[in-house]
């Protein structure tokens, strides 16, 4: 099966009605970089690089983290590397850093929140990253961002990066900037900060946590944490068309995004990339390559009338 799979690894990500679809994959640790070429992936979608910080004994520095950066770059073989800033907060457990108890971390400190009050951790992460898109595509997202506020202060942020390193005389490269989407807030408020983004991932995994209050964690929820609901389809749906009014480009890097069964829904949606678990993209290639643009509009437009989980399910089944 495997090799049968890996006959898809160099076709053209593209309908059998020509539509083009941009696949990434998503890297959580350093084993699975060298995975992203092998499955012919366009890049990396979503590098998770927080894993950086957990397995350390200290804070990586600003020329650990650069030169990784870079390592991940060089692997790459100039495809882009989509790197979000740390997504830590009172889950994650990192002796090292400053972290106070909280009874209810999904909710506290988390994400671009942790940054934004870690201006020194986060500083030195972003001007590692800035330096490394001197040698490669680089894009630059930020974790759980509700409004735009917090946009702004993040990229004040950039802009003393850029500061220090012109004062430090080292090179950098201009990264294109964007957010997950992964709360309701963010999709509401997302014409408000489309003007100052590159392009918008969508994290499902956290966006259907958020809007069904369900803990993503808890096994005894996976009845209330289905693989897809109709509100979670909404959200992405609205997170999409508002993208597309802004001329904006939308991906989704959730592990929705790695079920090939979904992939007619997604691509029918209007998605321009989606960023895959590398085990999973050749499957999801597949169901793409054998499918019909015009067949997922439909599917899509079907699926997203469903106000039934069982239904929903039952209709991606299909797909
Ligand atoms: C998500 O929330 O969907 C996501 C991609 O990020 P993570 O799973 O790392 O929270
Ligand atoms: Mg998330």
């Amino acid at each position: 099966r495997r090799q049968a799979l890996t006959a898809y690894k160099d076709l053209p990500s593209s309908t059998q009605d020509g539509h083009s679809i941009t696949l990434l994959a998503n890297v959580g640790n350093l084993s699975e970089i060298s995975h992203v070429t092998d499955v012919g992936a366009k890049g990396i979608g979503l590098f998770r690089t927080e894993f950086l910080l957990m397995n350390a004994k200290a804070l990586p520095d600003e020329q650990q983290q650069y030169k990784l950066y870079c390592d991940a770059l060089q692997s790459l073989n100039g495809e882009v590397l989509s790197i979000r800033t740390f997504d830590i907060g009172a889950d994650k457990e990192i002796p090292y850093l400053e972290q106070s108890h909280e009874d209810n971390p999904a909710l506290g400190i988390r994400g671009i929140r942790y940054s934004l009050s870690h201006p020194d951790t986060f500083i030195t992460q972003v001007k590692a990253v800035l330096r490394a898109a001197n040698h490669g595509p680089i894009r630059l997202m930020f974790p759980m961002v509700n409004q735009i506020e917090e946009l702004e202060h993040a990229m004040v942020f950039i802009e003393q990066a850029k500061a220090q390193l012109i004062e430090q005389e080292k090179g950098f490269g201009e990264v294109s900037l964007g957010i997950v989407v992964e709360t309701p807030a963010a999709v509401f408020n997302l014409p408000s900060m489309l003007p100052l983004l590159d392009f918008v991932s969508i994290g499902t995994n956290d966006l259907t946590q958020y809007t069904l209050a369900a803990d993503r964690t808890n096994p005894n929820l996976a009845k209330q944490f289905p693989v897809l609901s109709p509100a979670v389809i909404q959200l992405m749906s609205m997170t999409i068309s508002h993208c597309k009014q802004a001329g904006v480009k939308v991906s989704l890097c959730g592990e929705l995004g790695s079920d090939p069964r979904a992939l007619g829904l997604l691509v029918g949606l209007g998605l321009d990339e989606i960023s895959i678990n590398p085990s999973n993209l050749l499957d999801v290639k597949a169901a793409l390559v054998k499918g019909r643009y015009q067949d997922f509009i439909i599917h899509a437009q079907q699926v997203a009338s469903l106000t039934r989980i069982e239904e929903i399910h039952a209709a991606i089944q299909q797909c």
